[in-house]
């Protein structure tokens, strides 16, 4: 299953992320999907809580951005958004168009758990 493998590399990704800034383990993983990305984010979700559980020292939760499916039109330079795969321009019609957005899955942040570990109200 593909999105396993991205889950997993997410998870590495995030947990190297808070080593390299002196955290201790990330809570919060923000992610980007474009409907192109070949990813499906039910069961990226899905894949990423098996993959936490599993390594039950990363209790980190997914939060997935869905981000829109961008052309350029080749003939007038004008960005759409497309609400659908129906790839044309939405200025001119022309179908001569390329994806510039909306492809590509990226990991946006990581909310970290500091190595600060006194109780909250203690002295
Ligand atoms: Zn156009």
């Amino acid at each position: 299953m593909h999105e396993f493998s991205v889950a997993r590399s997410l998870l590495h990704s995030a947990s190297r992320i808070c080593r390299e800034q002196g955290f201790v383990r990330p809570v919060e993983v923000t992610v980007q999907i474009g409907p192109l990305s070949g990813v499906e984010s039910l069961l990226l979700q899905s894949a990423f809580e098996q993959q936490a559980a599993v390594h039950a020292a990363v209790p980190a939760r997914l939060v997935i951005e869905q981000t829109p499916l961008v052309i350029r039109c080749l003939d007038c330079e004008t960005e759409s958004n497309l609400p659908d795969y129906d790839f044309r321009c939405r200025a001119c019609d022309s179908r001569a168009v390329r994806v510039i957005g909306g492809d590509q899955l990226l990991l946006v942040s990581v909310t970290a758990e500091g190595d600060d570990d006194r109780p909250e109200g203690a002295p």
